[in-house]
């Protein structure tokens, strides 16, 4: 198994650039690599192992955003455009 060396090319999720890169090793701890630096964009970051990055809170968020905005969808087009509504109460006056 041939080690890597520093400046190396490997493949990585990139940050920044939201995609798999390539990447030139920036650090080596035991033949391992643990700094990358993007070559498109040229940002250092952690190596990732080429994984892509999960965050529970982003997926729930998005999720909920999703379901709110099909809920919107869902209640647009059967709104009715007739007046069978009641009228809105008038708004209060500040004080
Ligand atoms: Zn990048």
């Amino acid at each position: 198994m041939s080690s890597l060396r520093l400046g190396d090319t490997l493949e990585d999720y990139c940050l920044n650039c939201r995609r798999l890169l390539d990447h030139a090793v920036a650090a080596l701890v035991n033949d391992q690599p643990v700094k990358v630096v993007c070559r498109t964009c040229g940002r250092e970051h952690d190596f990732k192992h080429g994984q892509l990055p999960v965050r529970k809170q982003k997926l729930a968020k998005v999720s909920a955003f999703d379901q709110v905005l099909a809920g919107i969808l869902a209640t647009q087009p059967a709104a009715p455009e007739t007046g069978s509504e009641p009228k809105p109460k008038p708004r209060k006056r500040k004080p």
